[in-house]
Formats: structure tokens, sequence, C-alpha cells
């Protein structure tokens, strides 16, 4: 069993109320997703830190630290606010997935086959990279399970 702690910066709790998102919500679905896909005896905690970032369009997450960078507003095309939330799980799944490829299946960094240059220009090499496509993967494959969960907690809690 491992259970996954949300901790947002302050920005972060502001922007998190501001797009309704509920912090207790998402730890929830994020520990049972997590908890599906893999099996872990031992009870583990993490504590993983949310950051929104104002300043990019991309999401990011820095092999072997705890800590998500989240984009402000992943969809800015979003025409409801239904589809901006769904594109805000997207982001945080694959970020997590990122972290799950760093903390869980201890790949290092220096085995990602891209720069951080080529990351930021979204380039074939950043995009092909089997890390990351493997993330992409995990957004879609999980975001549907992921969302249950988290409105089973809000239709639980409210
Ligand atoms: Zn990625």
């Amino acid at each position: 069993m491992h259970l996954f702690h949300i901790a947002p910066t302050e920005k972060t709790k502001k922007w998190l109320k501001d797009n309704k998102l509920n912090k207790d919500a998402l730890q929830y679905a994020i520990t049972l997703l997590f908890n599906d896909i893999t099996r872990c005896k031992r009870v583990k905690q993490t504590i993983l830190t949310i950051q929104v970032d104002y300043t990019h369009d991309s999401s990011a997450y820095y092999f072997g630290t705890n800590k998500i960078f989240l984009c402000s507003n992943p969809d800015y095309k979003a025409k409801s606010y239904r589809q901006k939330k769904f594109v805000i799980f997207l982001h945080f799944l694959h970020e997590f997935r990122h972290w799950m490829q760093s903390r869980v299946l201890g790949i290092k960094d220096n085995q990602l086959s891209y720069t951080e240059q080529d990351s930021e220009q979204n380039n074939l090499k950043y995009r092909r990279d089997k890390f990351e496509v493997d993330a992409r993967a995990f957004e879609k494959k999980y975001v549907r399970r992921f969302m249950r969960y988290y409105k089973e907690y809000i239709t639980f809690y409210q």
C-alpha cells in the first residue's frame, strides 16, 4: 500500500480553488490508481508537492524529486470547464508517470535520450523518447479511471 499526500504550494492552493479542484480528491484518486497497478505489501507514504507554473504552457517533472509542476492553463482553447479539468488531469497523470519512472522504476535522468532544450522545443527527439512515449500512453490509459475515483471521493464527502 502506497499512500500519496498532495502538498500544494501557497500559490497552488489558490490555483486549485480557482479551478474548483479538490486536493483531497486528487490524493484519493492517485492513491487508488497507483495501488491498482502496482503491488507493494509494506505501507509507504509519499508527499508529492504540486506547484503551479504560470510561465510555461507545458508541465514538468525533474527526475529524482517528489515535485510536479503543472502549467496554469494547459488547454487555453478549452471550451468548457469540464474540458479544461480533463486536460489538467492528463497533465497531472503524465508527470506522475515520470515520477513513477524515476522513483518506482529507478530510471535516472541520464537514461533519457533528450535534453531540457529538446523538451522545451517539443521536438521529435523528445517526443519519440521511450519514457516520454510511455508517459503519454499512461495518461491516456488511466485518465478515465482516475476521474472515476476523483468523482467518487467528491460524491462521498459532499
Ligand atoms: Zn513528459
